[in-house]
């Protein structure tokens, strides 16, 4: 979709001294492709290591070194496509970028410039409020990542590393759909999470796996795009969502003066949380693309990628479908389970056989919560998938209460065990036995005549009777039977 026309809603317009303005925002994706070797070389792709530690003669662009392509990250890239639903090239070209940097042996990358491996797709946002926004993506091509300099080893010189030098990146270009800040984090978040279910892109932004090219523009609501900006490789949604706060305010402030926006590329600085000018377009680079002599025409068949489209996963967007209508889950409540596909997985499992909505209920706010509160992840989870279905199961039984279950689920947190003989061995039931029940009742209406009293002329006064038996049952009556039988003695 290329919605030069999509209108922003009104809480999404940014009101100026002048009257209101619409952001316009386009999205250029840098994500590392996971796969062991390079685009086009056998060394390590891997994270780390020694410098220059993972370089081959064709990474350092040794004399006659001839490039060669791995098929490994061609099928990550089509698999990306395929998850993207986008449109698969089966003919692309890879063109030489030219530019002079030390961290770049070469004097070129290898990029795909006018034939890109995959072409148009989307990407749906789930906003707070149950919408969807669609984002087009323009395109997505393959190309090499450059090396690292160092420039804060020796006080005089500057230290290359090539380790990162030919590790294969797919850019993954949308159209300026984006309209707020929010869609924008939306939009890198889903992205992400797409990558990290197809398992082509490990998603890791503070290790520069995935990083963003952010381009910001203003303009009137409805009239043409104004001159945008390119914030050049920013690694987090949060600096993201800064940086492009920073540029619409400046780029308004100036339009309300009378002045023009030049194009140009910025940087985003942490430290101070503002942008500032790096090139403008008349010091652009001129790259001199041309098709790569060492590399032909990279062509596949149909029937490949119709074999890759068949193992793909069930993606965020179907199971989020299938959540809400096999499992009656809310718009918001599936959204946030399948955001992570480690988590949807623990989710149906918790579910089997248990009403959906109270297990996503359990599982947001008990499993989730203790996960984020104790900082721990799925692999080190001490209440399996299957102990927390049990514990769901026993609050649908009427064997133990809310409650009785929060401490369960704490006791197994913190001591391992079997919840169904945790309940056993610690007389943790719930009392459903009305006589039992009577009996606190009874107790307690003898020693508190003057609550009686007050209780009658007020009913809302029941609550403290519930809490007094419940205390008196160490939380184990039922409360359901407890109301009952407190309104039947008590005559409400
Ligand atoms: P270039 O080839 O100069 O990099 P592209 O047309 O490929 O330019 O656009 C690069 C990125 O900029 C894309 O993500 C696109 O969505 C975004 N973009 C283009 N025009 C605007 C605009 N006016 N405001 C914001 N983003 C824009
Ligand atoms: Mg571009």
């Amino acid at each position: 979709m290329y919605a030069e026309n999509r209108k922003t809603e009104a809480k999404n317009l940014i009101s100026g001294a002048t009257g209101d303005w619409e952001l316009i925002i386009g999205l250029e994706v840098h994500a590392q492709v996971i796969s062991k070797a390079k685009l086009f070389s056998g060394a390590p792709a891997d994270f780390g290591g020694a410098p220059n530690d993972h370089v081959s003669f064709v990474d350092a662009a040794m004399p006659g070194m001839l490039p060669v392509i791995n098929r490994k990250c061609v099928e990550q890239a089509i698999r990306t496509g395929l998850g993207l639903k986008a449109k698969i090239n089966t003919r692309s070209v890879f063109d030489r970028k030219n530019y002079f940097y030390p961290d770049l042996p070469q004097g070129y990358q290898i990029s795909q410039f006018k034939q890109p491996i995959v072409g148009e797709g989307k990407v749906l946002l789930d906003l707070e409020d149950g919408s969807v926004v669609e984002v087009g993506i323009e395109r997505l091509h393959l190309e090499q990542d450059a090396g690292k300099s160092v420039h804060d080893k020796h006080d005089s010189k500057s230290h290359v590393d090539l380790n990162r030098s030919g590790v294969a990146l797919m850019e993954i270009v949308s159209y300026p759909d984006i309209r707020s800040i929010e869609e924008a984090k939306l939009y890198v978040g889903k992205l992400r999470s797409i990558l990290r279910y197809l398992g082509t892109c490990d998603g890791n932004m503070d290790e520069g796996s995935m990083r963003a090219d952010v381009n910001v523009s203003v303009r009137r609501p409805g009239e043409e795009f104004g001159t945008r900006c390119e914030i050049k490789n920013v690694n987090s949604i949060r600096f993201m969502g800064q940086a492009i706060a920073y540029e619409a305010d400046r780029q308004i402030a100036i339009l309300e003066d009378g002045g023009e926006i030049v194009q140009e590329t910025r940087l985003f600085d942490t430290a101070k949380g503002e942008t500032r000018s790096m090139r403008s377009k008349e010091e652009a680079h001129d790259y001199r693309y041309f098709p790569d002599p060492d590399l032909l025409p990279l062509e596949f068949s149909q029937d490949w990628v119709d074999e890759i489209a068949a193992g793909l996963p069930e993606l965020p967007d179907e199971k989020k479908a299938r959540f809400i209508s096999e499992l009656g889950l809310s718009a918001y409540d599936a959204g946030v389970l399948v955001a992570d596909r480690e988590a949807a997985a623990f989710y149906e499992e918790v579910a089997g056989g248990v009403d959906g909505k109270a297990a996503a209920n359990w599982v947001i706010n008990e499993v989730f919560g203790r996960m984020n509160r104790d900082g721990v992840g799925f692999a080190d989870m001490p209440v399996s998938a299957a102990a927390n279905n049990a514990i769901i199961r026993m609050i649908a039984d009427g064997d133990i209460s809310g409650k009785i279950a929060k401490d369960l689920f704490d006791i197994v947190w913190r001591e391992g065990g079997d919840p169904a003989e945790i309940v056993e061995a610690r007389g943790m039931k719930q009392v459903s036995d009305t006589g039992a029940i009577e009996r606190f009742v009874d107790e307690i209406i003898a020693a508190n005549p003057d609550k009686v009293e007050a209780a009658q002329a007020k009913p809302k006064m029941i609550g403290w009777f519930v809490g007094q038996v419940m205390q008196a049952s160490q939380g184990k009556a039922n409360p359901q039977a407890v109301n009952q039988i407190l309104k039947q003695k008590l005559g409400l």
